[in-house]
């Protein structure tokens, strides 16, 4: 049979999956993580524990696909069987393995908890596979061949299975190449860009067929977009990355806020942190949003400041020592108040940075003049105050006033030195 080496199957395996008594979300964090390597998952199982069943769907999997990764069903007790049936699979005996077995002793002993001797299961393997360790929890679990195919089993509860692809599997995908192909892979995260205009200006870096192969996803205001590439060897898929990771950056050097962290307030309260800027936030729409996304960040104590939320004129007045002329003339939603709202705040607290928040975030409240969505900003850097402006798509309010929170936060994002 002819197979995709950039194909591969995830099994979900445990009677109450199918009792209906959980759902399996394993199988699609598993997907996501393979897609990112370049592994295209194209079959979804979900089995009970029945061991002549599972060493059927192995072998079979296994025959189609290169790769085939399950979850569950290597509990202690007698009635998880995926490794016997892993073993069935590929024609071999179970054998304990006595480096896992000193682990399980240990885990048990670490918590001054008898060893049950049925426990030692879980140190048993189907003879000549890899055993992968368990940080989370005490079932290991293990790539074995089937024939053509691997196939890597992992501990049902997500949080274990999620570690385990991780720290084990992710890595030997990456390093060993499934037949002949090699995957190098990188990500981009990038703020204050519409996917249609990201688009437009990525060009036919985007087309289907290109290698490395280009996929963007929106959220909250920023964009991630993953470059894949391969190649017949680790070196090959690195250098198509790397060249077009070059050109990438050089393109969108403006909108780029970090290759590592895909949220926008981690990557500013780090740098905010690094660069020792003090910060304060004068909110009215937002109600502290950004607030809370900022101190979200751990560390960011050093540098946040304080954060105002003065919904009403007369907070803004008695805070932030707004005019009332101002709030009479121009209205709390607008660019001369969201400024003097960001000079006010870093004049309360002294902060080298203060962003102003106020907006229409609807249902109500909109006028031709001031529709729904329409949010003013204010900046203030060392003392030097701008005002902005941002016109939201009133999809509702909370997304309103969420666009306006990562607004500001980009705001502040490109006040800083890069
Ligand atoms: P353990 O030694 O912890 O029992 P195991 O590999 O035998 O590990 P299972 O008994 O199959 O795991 O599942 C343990 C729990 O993990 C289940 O009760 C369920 O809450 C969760 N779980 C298992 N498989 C999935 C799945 N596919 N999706 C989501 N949750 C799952």
């Amino acid at each position: 049979m002819i197979r995709d080496p950039r194909k591969a199957a995830v099994v979900a395996i445990g009677d109450e999956l199918l009792e209906g008594r959980y759902a399996d979300t394993n199988s699609g964090l598993i997907a996501r993580r393979l897609a990112d390597l370049g592994i295209e998952v194209v079959e979804f199982r979900v089995l009970g524990d029945d061991r002549a069943r599972l060493a059927a769907t192995f072998w079979e999997l296994c025959e189609k696909y290169p790769m085939v990764v399950a979850t569950g069903g290597l509990g202690p007790t007698l009635d998880d069987v995926t490794r016997e049936a892993a073993a069935d699979a590929a024609g071999v005996k179970l054998v304990r393995d006595e480096g896992a077995a000193n682990e399980l002793r240990e885990w048990f002993a670490r918590r001054k908890r008898d060893f049950p001797a049925s426990n030692l299961r879980q140190a048993e393997f189907p003879d000549g596979a890899q055993v992968m360790r368990n940080q989370n929890g005490t079932a290991p679990g293990f790539r074995v061949w089937i024939g053509g195919g691997v196939l890597a089993v992992l501990p049902g509860p997500p949080r274990e299975a999620v570690d385990m692809l991780e720290r084990e599997l992710v890595p030997w995908l990456s390093a060993t190449c499934g037949h002949g192909e090699c995957f190098a892979r990188a990500n981009f995260y990038l703020v204050g860009l519409a996917e249609s205009t990201f688009a437009d200006r990525a060009g036919d870096w985007m087309a289907r067929g290109a290698n490395p192969r280009m996929g963007v996803t929106a959220h909250q205001g920023t964009l991630r977009v993953s470059l894949r590439a391969r190649a017949a060897t680790q070196a090959g898929a690195e250098a198509l990355v790397a060249a077009r990771a070059a050109e990438f950056r050089e393109r969108f050097a403006r909108e780029l806020f970090s290759e590592t962290e895909p949220q926008l307030a981690f990557a500013l309260g780090r740098e905010l942190v690094h660069l020792g800027v003090t910060i304060t936030t004068a909110e009215s729409c937002t109600g502290g949003m950004v607030a809370e996304l900022l101190t979200e960040v751990p560390g960011i104590s050093a540098v946040f400041r304080e954060g105002f939320v003065t919904y009403s004129n007369d907070a803004k007045r008695a805070r932030l020592d707004v005019g009332a002329e101002l709030l009479e003339r121009h209205g709390a939603v607008s660019r001369e108040v969201a400024a003097a709202m960001a000079a006010g705040a870093a004049r309360a607290t002294g902060a080298r940075i203060a962003i102003a928040v106020s907006g229409v975030a609807g249902p109500d409240g909109g006028t031709a003049e001031k529709p729904v969505g329409l949010v003013c900003f204010g900046l203030s850097v060392d003392g030097v105050v701008t005002s902005h402006e941002g016109r939201f798509p009133p999809v509702d309010r909370h997304t309103v006033r969420l666009f306006a929170a990562h607004a500001a936060l980009e705001l502040v994002w490109r006040a800083l030195p890069h």
